[in-house]
């Protein structure tokens, strides 16, 4: 490179993670000449509002595009290019050829397509995460869409407006689909969301998902899980239903298809940037890619997952825009921090509920071969005695040996954002559960509770761990345990338990002795609290064998 003339920095999608790492590139270098190239019509417009402009509760358009063109260039003098696509990188010759295409004058002419060679110092990929296409959608029909780009906005919006549109079918369950199924309940459709896993939001574990997925029902949404579409029914190029594996028919007039995402990586892998197992690009710290003046960021590349430490996709908007800055650092000035480890900490509304999740869950914690142990609280959200206070379901996942925290999932009313970043922070600094028992967090009533849901989830988990008493997850199988339930008499009519014997809690202290401390005993209440002074009533007198049902 001639040290004479400007760094040429090339930026190749002008998202999340292409935005930010462009701007950030000028704010340490002013000399640099930065391009934005992006195949789509608009630039660092915000894709996570896109479901709730279609439900109409952001109203505005416009508040979805977070900087335009004219803004880059001018606060920045970063040359933004829209509807330019990046179609091949020579990496010998230090160029990327840029394809545009100008719409024909009429039906006979054909388009006007351009291809420029631009040369490059540092090129920064972020080309992000395109859905993926099911067998049955190979042939989309006309009333079926995804949405991941304003485009796919508009074009979904222009359908609900200009036809009549009473029943929705949303095929994938993820975050998009959730947030999308709560948008069209707001416009008043019906709502048939069909899942082929046997659970929703597969970032938490069955219980949780359920309590989100029986929610959505009260609301009158169909949630049909493990249940795969077979195909579309068409009458002409619109679907009127779909047909599931299982026989089963769903009528609809519309279908939103988010079944997934997949790194959009033809671009690296025809240019020989080395590919990771997962499907992502790889990269090291800075975010260079197998050839260091090559960087990628966002959804195209492997994180590193902040628990396992091993490489994997995390398709999320705040990774993305962290790796952005990074890369336009380093491209800008040949140095930055490092990119920490992601944990893929999430969060989504459905309807009345927040569900949200950092650190792996059990399935994943299994796969990875990873010793873990759970506990689970149900607390409210600021002292229960003022006013307004909303239930939650916390869990913890943690290290046998230590108590480090591995994951943990919330699911319930206010303040489980807080709860779960809460996490997510202690996590990033290798916290324990016992580091969580000893944080000093803000109370007031409003607010908190003098124990918050943090501590309390903190306090069983460090129990279980000192066997004071160990926890049992809600799915053990209890056979060959002597059972105790110490429930009330109205919540055993209720739900009743099977081969428990009775004995409410504050009759401990007299019938305790009716019990045989020779057997492996396991005391059960509704949320696990009154259970857990049970059972250390048990220990303390001697029992040898006892447990909680978390
Ligand atoms: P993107 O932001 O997708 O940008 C990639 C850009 O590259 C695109 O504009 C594309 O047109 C352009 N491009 C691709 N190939 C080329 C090429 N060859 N030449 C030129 N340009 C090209 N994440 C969250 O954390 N929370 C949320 O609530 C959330 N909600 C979401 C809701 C929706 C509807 C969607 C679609 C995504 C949501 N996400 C959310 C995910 C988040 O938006 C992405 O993780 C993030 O945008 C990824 O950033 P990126 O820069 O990697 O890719």
């Amino acid at each position: 490179m001639d040290s004479d003339k400007p760094l040429r920095i090339v930026v190749v999608g002008g998202v999340a993670g292409g935005a930010s790492a462009a701007t950030r590139a000028r704010r340490v270098n002013a000399n640099a000449e930065i391009t934005i190239f992006e195949k789509g019509p608009s630039v660092s417009f915000a894709n996570c509002g896109l479901p709730y402009h279609v439900g109409g509760e952001i109203k505005d358009r416009a508040k979805l595009l977070v900087a335009t063109p004219e803004l880059f260039w001018k606060r920045f003098r970063i040359a933004t290019k829209t509807e330019h696509e990046v179609v091949a990188i020579d990496r010998g010759s230090k160029t990327v050829r840029v394809r545009t295409t100008q719409p024909s004058d009429g039906p006979t002419s054909p388009a006007d397509v351009t291809e420029t060679d631009v040369p490059y110092d540092r090129l920064i990929l972020a080309t992000g995460a395109e859905p993926i296409r099911p067998p049955f959608a190979r042939e989309m029909p006309e009333n079926a869409f995804h949405l991941w780009t304003l485009s796919d906005m508009d074009r979904l919006l222009k359908f609900v407006h200009d036809n009549t549109v009473k029943r929705v079918l949303v095929i994938g369950a993820g975050f998009v689909g959730v947030e999308v199924v709560e948008q069209f309940h707001r416009l008043g459709l019906h709502v048939d969301l069909v899942e082929r896993l046997p659970q929703i939001l597969t970032r938490l574990d069955p219980i949780f998902a359920k309590i989100v997925a029986k929610h959505m029902e009260s609301f009158g949404v169909q949630v049909l899980t493990g249940e795969s579409v077979a195909s579309f029914e068409l009458d002409g190029p619109r679907a009127i239903a779909a047909r599931l594996e299982s026989g089963k028919r769903v009528e609809t007039d519309l279908v939103v298809i988010g079944a997934g995402v997949r790194p959009r990586t033809a671009l690296a892998a025809a240019a020989d940037l080395t590919i990771g197992p997962m499907g992502g690009i790889v990269v090291n710290e800075s975010m260079q890619t197998s050839d260091p003046s090559i960087y990628a960021v966002g959804d195209i590349v492997e994180y590193t997952n902040g628990v396992t430490g091993q490489k994997g996709l995390n398709p999320l908007a705040g990774p993305a825009n962290r790796s952005g800055r990074i890369a336009g650092e380093h491209a800008g000035r040949g140095s930055s921090e490092k990119m920490g480890g992601v944990m893929g900490t999430s969060i989504v509304r459905v309807f009345e509920l927040t569900a949200a999740s950092t650190g792996l869950n059990e399935q994943q914690l299994a796969k990875s071969g990873m010793a873990y142990r759970t506990a689970i609280v149900q607390a409210a959200s600021h002292a229960s005695y003022f006013p307004g206070a909303e239930n939650m379901h916390l869990k913890v996942l943690y290290a046998p040996q230590g108590g480090r925290i591995l994951g943990a999932q919330g699911v319930g009313g206010e303040g489980v954002d807080k709860r779960i970043d809460i996490m997510a922070t202690a996590m990033a600094f290798q916290g324990t559960v016992y580091d969580l028992a000893q944080l000093d967090l803000a109370y007031a009533p409003p607010y908190g509770s003098a124990k918050d849901p943090i501590h309390m989830v903190a306090f069983a988990a460090i129990n279980d761990l000192k066997e004071h008493p160990r926890l049992l997850p809600p799915d053990a199988d209890l056979s060959g345990y002597q059972i105790v339930d110490v429930r009330t008499e109205r919540e055993r009519r209720e739900m009743p338990l099977e081969d428990a014997i009775a004995i409410e809690v504050d009759a401990f202290a007299e019938r305790w002795n009716e019990l045989d401390p020779t057997r492996h005993t396991v005391v059960v209440c509704h949320t696990g609290k009154r259970a857990h002074v049970g059972a250390c009533w048990l220990a303390a007198k001697g029992f040898k064998s006892v447990a909680n049902l978390t």
